[in-house]
């Protein structure tokens, strides 16, 4: 189809092929179809994301995504394990493996391996150490990447938690080396989860 004339329509080709997954050829696919359910695609759409633009937000307390016209659930349910991811997408997967069921803490990421570590590069460090103590939490399981950078974020995160009496984890060897939890299979997560090794502090 030949849209260089209609403005709106490149733009949004534009901005749909950014999407994961999604390329040119796709991107104009959706478009057209779009276009031609205007009320019943376009219109419900643009009221869903304005509300997700405006309603949706990161939990300053656990990382994870929240409404802020709601509590999120790691204030307001007990729980006594959390298991530590560096993003969302490796949330989704363990908890589409259904292997565990507990409370995550998502990082938002790893800390470098050379950088000064001091500061916890605004990883949602202090307030794991925050919600360990405050919810009297019994174990923490480290599902941090198998790489240099997840095994840095690791021995910090074990290290912060040290004058806590919490009992720290780490998926077993079993993921390897540099392997994402995303893209882990289940078999490979449910090994990796049910054989996680103590982490002992010194
Ligand atoms: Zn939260």
């Amino acid at each position: 189809m030949s849209n260089d004339n209609v403005k709106e329509i490149e733009d949004l080709i534009k901005i749909i092929a950014k999407l994961p997954g999604l390329g040119p050829k796709s991107a104009k696919r959706i478009v057209l179809r779009l276009i031609n359910k205007r009320e019943e695609l376009i219109k419900p759409l643009t009221n869903t994301l304005a509300q997700v633009y405006k309603n949706v937000v990161r939990c300053t307390n656990c990382g994870n995504l929240k409404s802020i016209n709601s509590k999120c659930i790691c204030v307001s349910k007990k729980y006594d394990q959390i298991c530590v991811v560096e993003n969302i997408a490796d949330m989704w997967v363990i908890e589409s493996s259904g292997i565990y069921k507990g409370q995550y803490h998502i990082l938002g990421g790893t800390l470098p391996s050379f950088e000064n570590k001091n500061s916890g590069n605004g990883l949602l460090i202090d307030s794991l150490v925050n919600r360990v103590k405050k919810n009297s939490v019994k174990e923490v399981i480290l599902a941090t990447s198998a790489s240099i950078e997840g095994e840095t974020t690791s021995h910090y995160i074990s290290d912060s938690l040290k004058n806590t009496k919490v009992k720290i984890t780490r998926l077993a060897k079993g993921v390897p080396v540099g392997g994402e939890i995303e893209f882990l299979d289940d078999g490979t997560l449910f090994s990796a989860f049910k054989n996680r090794n103590p982490i002992t502090n010194e």
